[in-house]
């Protein structure tokens, strides 16, 4: 790197630091809210889902229920017409015959009653579940409600600064050389937010730990850029503090 563009470089990567700072701030001021209002409506989505799989298999039972019905229906009208048809009837074998019928009708009806009484029942097990569910998805309902209205109002009440905010990294960002702010992203990453701190009285901004009275001296000319040993973090002098603060 040319003289002065380490300077340069250095001087926008503090002015980014600075920014990422305040923009975290936003977000700490923000608390846990995002992720709360995420959360509920994960379970309101749960609870959604369960109540249109209930609904749909309370309509299936419903229809079974009243096919079975209708079969019960159809059992009775024909042991009633074969019931008239054996009043009529010529011989013992065509009497014989139309008991069979009924016979078999009757069981057939039995067995469609059994049926209707277990899709009943089924029935009253979906419609009892849906009822505890309704109340439940309505409170989770009216909670998402209310913390997506307070984050609703927070957002707008940073909304100006994040966007100030983040409109100025934008511009930094393209002034930084890739490799650096790759290494910038990397170490601010792995140090909860701070990447580039400043050498305060002989030690390291970040870590606290001492930088050796020679490496202050280089990190003062801005020949490179200085990685503090202990903790990784990219140091600066105060000079590169001092331009960065007329920056932004
Ligand atoms: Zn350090």
């Amino acid at each position: 790197m040319k003289e002065g563009t380490v300077e340069k470089e250095l001087k926008y990567l503090y002015a980014l630091q600075q920014v990422d700072t305040q923009l975290q701030e936003v977000q700490d001021l923000k608390g846990d809210l995002p992720s709360i209002v995420e959360e509920l409506q994960g379970r309101v989505n749960e609870l959604k889902s369960k109540l249109k799989g209930l609904h749909d298999s309370l309509k299936q039972a419903k229809i079974d229920r009243d096919e079975a019905d209708v079969g019960i229906l159809d059992c009775g009208e024909k042991i009633d017409k074969y019931k008239g048809q054996q009043l009529h009837v010529k011989s013992n074998k065509q009497y014989d015959a139309l008991t069979r019928e009924i016979e078999a009708a009757e069981a057939k009806s039995l067995k469609l009653e059994k049926e209707m009484g277990l899709l009943e029942g089924k029935m009253q097990l979906f419609k009892s579940d849906i009822e505890t569910i309704m109340p439940q998805l309505e409170e989770l309902n009216a909670e998402l409600e209310g913390k997506q209205k307070e984050l609703r109002e927070v957002n707008k009440e940073h909304e100006k600064e994040e966007l100030k905010l983040q409109h100025e990294r934008e511009k930094l960002v393209v002034r930084v050389e890739r490799e650096d702010l790759e290494r910038y992203e990397r170490i601010r990453k792995a140090k909860g937010g701070k990447a580039v701190v400043p050498v305060k009285r002989g030690a390291c901004g970040g870590c606290f730990n001492r930088v050796p009275p020679q490496k202050i001296l280089e990190i003062r000319q801005n020949l490179k850029l200085y990685q503090c040993e202990h903790c990784g973090r990219i140091l600066v002098s105060d000079h590169i503090v001092e331009m960065s603060l007329s920056l932004t």
